[in-house]
């Protein structure tokens, strides 16, 4: 059944936002691109590492295929530099590219498989994507590699902690780890959780302030104003779920 079919889809749409958990220490943030951590997500990311919390980014690929006049050869590394640089801003000092291809990354066991393996690397209690829903929202189409690596992480989660699915990665000294206990989705049209954006903001801003080839190639807009606009505008637009704070909000799979 689809929510357009479902009746319950509008009631938990209005439904309040709970906080998000607090009792972890380690997260392993798992998206396709370079920016995707910045939409939204990175003001939750720096509110978490001021509380001493650690966050590990991965990226499926380094969207070299992101900028029209930039050819993948020379916009791939250009973009992990940016990537590095942005997560730095939000105390994450720790970003691994998997290599996949942008544009058409496949969902299928090699994902789920290097997923897996990233989580028994970094052993994180909290992992989080983006959005694996068809939109993100009403009639506003999600892209291929978001859905492919989101289902690919709620999958892994999983994966990571049986032995005998991918046995290869015990050989290669990875051993399983099943102490993942949720996955957050952030930017789902289908939102559970929230965490206060106010304190991480200003640097949300800035992180993505990082990625400034792909902004200027994005829009024509002055780059800061544009960063600006857009995560204030994205937390303004959760608080009348969330007792009218800004908010960064997430969908959340417990395990
Ligand atoms: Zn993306």
């Amino acid at each position: 059944m689809s929510d357009q079919d479902n009746p319950s889809a509008d009631r938990r749409e209005a439904a309040p936002l709970r906080p998000m958990p607090e009792d972890w220490r380690k997260a392993l943030a798992v998206v396709a691109h370079p920016d995707d951590l910045e939409y939204g997500c990175s003001a939750a990311v720096a509110g978490w590492t001021d509380a001493g919390r650690e966050v590990v980014y991965v990226l499926a690929t380094r969207g070299e295929a992101g900028i029209d006049g930039l050819a993948p050869a020379v916009c791939g590394p250009l973009r992990e530099r940016e990537q590095r640089a942005s997560a730095a801003v939000v105390g994450v000092g720790e970003v691994e590219f998997l290599g996949h291809e942008d544009g058409v990354v496949a969902y299928g066991t090699g994902l789920r498989r290097d997923v897996a393996a990233a989580i028994r690397r970094h052993r994180p209690e909290l992992v989080i994507t983006l959005n694996h829903r068809d939109t993100w929202g009403g009639a506003t189409w999600n892209t291929p590699d978001h859905v492919a690596v989101g289902r690919a992480v709620l999958d892994a989660a999983a994966d990571a902690g049986n032995r005998w699915i991918f046995p290869e990665l015990a050989e290669r000294g990875l051993e399983p780890w099943d102490g993942v206990r949720w996955v957050a989705v952030a930017g789902s049209p289908r939102p559970t959780h929230a965490v206060d954006a106010r304190p991480g903001l200003e640097r949300a801003v800035r992180s993505l302030l990082e990625h400034r080839t792909y902004i200027e190639a994005l829009t024509g807009e002055e780059p800061e104003a544009y960063c600006r606009n857009l995560l204030t505008g994205g937390a303004g637009a959760a608080a009348g779920r969330f007792g009218g704070v800004p908010a960064v909000t997430f969908e959340l799979f417990p395990r």
